[in-house]
């Protein structure tokens, strides 16, 4: 297997993502606040070899890269003010008592045969010592990819499987127009959450913000032995 022992973005022997590339990685640039969420964050914009990467774990089950995101993911959530714990700053436990998901179609699934957002869900409960469930149904909805713009903003929909109690973490791969996770987040409300924050591994840049310094540096880490670091959205160097 190729993919089992390369940089799944440049396919150079190493680590999941080489630090050459991890390199190229833009940390997410500023994006509205989504309707239904008491936080959202995203920790690099969707562009570039950061793009290379997630779409490679969509469509090439490069699962490697989970444990990379997941990792990183926490470290976000770790970091947030509105997710951190204020019983310490050093915490790594957020103001979330469970961890899930929007998932994606039946049919994507079934075409993957796995989905990428439980995966990465799973993997940042991992990081963050928290349970992780499958709260959400999607009810309809035909596939984002290959859609326009506008028919994106029209997004799936979802239920609750349940009463939701609680804090909820809801995790994605990419945020594009938000849709997808206000309905999931919309979903979590209505069955009882009484907090939804939302973090996603990638964000599309869509509108032009000035950049915000990130402090401090967000890391990548997949064993102690090989911590990719994640450049502020202001940096220009790129090579
Ligand atoms: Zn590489």
């Amino acid at each position: 297997m190729l993919l089992a022992c390369c940089c799944i973005v440049c396919l150079e022997p190493g680590p999941a993502i080489c630090a050459t590339c991890a390199g190229k990685f833009r940390a997410a640039s500023p994006f509205p606040q989504l309707p239904g969420f008491d936080s959202c964050s995203a920790l690099v914009d969707y562009t570039g070899a950061a793009r290379d990467a997630i779409v490679r774990l969509k469509y090439r089950n490069a699962r490697r890269v989970l444990a990379l995101f997941g990792c990183a993911l926490a470290e976000l959530i770790a970091a947030s003010p509105s997710t951190r714990s204020t019983r310490s700053t050093r915490s790594h436990t957020p103001h979330a008592d469970v961890v899930t998901w929007a998932p994606t179609s039946k049919q994507r699934r079934r075409d993957r045969g796995f989905d990428q957002a439980e995966l990465l869900a799973r993997a940042v409960a991992r990081h963050l010592g928290l349970p992780c469930r499958s709260l959400l149904a999607r009810t309809n909805g035909p596939h984002q990819t290959g859609l326009t713009l506008a028919e994106r903003l029209d997004g799936p929909s979802f239920r609750a499987r349940g009463q939701v109690r609680g804090s909820v973490l809801l995790v994605d791969d990419v945020i594009t127009t938000g849709a997808t996770m206000i309905a999931a987040a919309g979903a979590l409300r209505a069955a009882g959450a009484s907090a939804v924050h939302g973090v996603a591994a990638a964000h599309t840049p869509l509108i032009t913000a000035p950049a915000a310094p990130v402090e401090p540096p967000l890391t990548m880490c997949e064993s102690p032995s090989s911590v990719l670091k994640v450049s502020p959205a202001s940096s220009e160097k790129e090579k």
